[in-house]
């Protein structure tokens, strides 16, 4: 595998250049279009580079897709919905206050409680 594939993979297509079938194509995490390296010809492949730069020609790279990861990824690329935003990369969820780290435990709780329950060496 390529030192710089390391999207998620979406799923395994056929090369439209050659009869490779094991094509992992992934989603890329730079600008959210598919993408796939063929292997080069001693792994039984033809080394072409796949980019498309658009949805459309994202989705035209989708329909070699034979095996899909995500029943979700394949009505996204293969769908008939407007692809509008298609493109754009995921935000990370906003932070809500539950996030927040828990307040910190009292000087003093601890033994108190300790006190409390027998433990304490008092
Ligand atoms: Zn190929």
């Amino acid at each position: 595998m390529p030192a710089q594939a390391k999207g998620r993979i979406v799923g395994v297509a056929k090369c439209p250049y050659c009869d490779f079938d094991k094509l992992e194509v992934r989603v890329s995490e730079k600008n959210g279009f598919l993408y796939a390296y063929c292997p080069p010809e001693g792994d039984g492949g033809c080394k072409c580079q796949h980019f498309p730069r658009s949805v459309t020609s994202s989705r035209k790279l989708a329909k070699f897709i034979h095996t899909w990861r995500d029943a979700k990824d394949r009505a996204h690329w293969l769908g008939d919905k407007a692809p509008a935003k298609a493109a754009a990369p995921a935000k990370p969820p906003a932070k809500k206050e539950t996030d927040a780290e828990p307040p910190a435990a009292k000087p003093g709780f601890f033994a108190k409680a300790d006190k409390l329950l027998g433990l304490g060496d008092e």
